[in-house]
């Protein structure tokens, strides 16, 4: 079995919302039993081998709502195992984060809130991120993303809700492809997911590689995660995981 590697924020974030559970959390229609404190996943189906190490200049901040990291679903988690710099930090109404605010004070990011435009004031509202600058230029600040990881509800609540946020820029985003996510039926097919999104994001900062490899590993997280719901092995040489490795290592994974 591959062993289980250190805890990123979102895990300890799940570790902690855990302690306050007053009685376990039953995730609606998952698998049930043994999970891998890696990736959650049944052992059988445990997906820590596959976890992609892609370097990225971009960061990522997570704020979730309050039963998010509870759940076995949860992309923020997939996000965290990809991007190294992942911070995440549980919302709730009342109170300011604590260490959020000199974590988007620190000059050596550039945070942008992640929301539809429509929402925000239009002066806050961007639609590009700087890019890296050129060699030999001084250097610019490093993208970090915030991304509200709630239900719909719950984000737009959490974006009226937190005068720590009202500063920010606002990165308006225009996905142009429909959620390929399929463990949470969204009403809105152009609803994305918070790994989607964190991929657009990505992609938007020039690194298209690790955008890529995020949908790949998404792919294969979703197939991992529905096989063991329905008690199917996988087959860790198929498509899907041709794909991811492909991306990752830019050669064909040995059968
Ligand atoms: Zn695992």
């Amino acid at each position: 079995m591959t062993p289980v590697p250190p805890p990123h924020a979102v895990a300890r974030l799940r570790a902690e919302r855990l302690v306050r559970s007053s009685k376990p959390f039953l995730a609606r229609g998952g698998p049930s039993g043994e999970r891998c404190p890696g990736c959650r996943l049944r052992p059988s189906h445990c997906l820590c081998a596959l976890r992609p190490q892609v370097p990225t200049r971009a960061g990522v901040c997570l704020l979730m709502g309050d039963t998010e990291a509870l759940k076995p679903s949860n992309t923020g988690w997939l996000v965290a195992d990809v991007v190294a710099d992942t911070f995440a930090f549980a919302w709730t109404r009342t109170e300011e984060p604590p260490g959020l605010r000199a974590l988007l004070a620190d000059p050596q990011w550039q945070p942008y809130l992640v929301f539809p435009g429509d929402y925000a004031d239009p002066q806050r509202v961007v639609t590009q991120v700087q890019p890296a600058e050129p060699p030999g230029a001084a250097p610019t600040r490093r993208p970090l993303f915030v991304l509200l990881d709630a239900t719909w509800a719950e984000a737009r609540r959490m974006f009226r809700k937190s005068p720590y946020l009202d500063a920010l820029p606002v990165l308006g985003l225009r996905p142009e492809q429909a959620s390929r996510y399929r463990l949470r039926q969204s009403a809105d097919a152009a609803h994305l997911c918070t790994l989607e999104v964190a991929a657009l994001c990505l992609a938007l900062a020039g690194e298209t590689q690790a955008a890529q490899v995020m949908q790949a590993y998404l792919d294969v997280f979703t197939h991992h995660y529905l096989q063991a719901k329905n008690q199917r092995p996988v087959d860790a040489t198929d498509a899907l995981h041709q794909q991811l490795h492909r991306l990752c290592y830019g050669a064909s994974l040995m059968p």
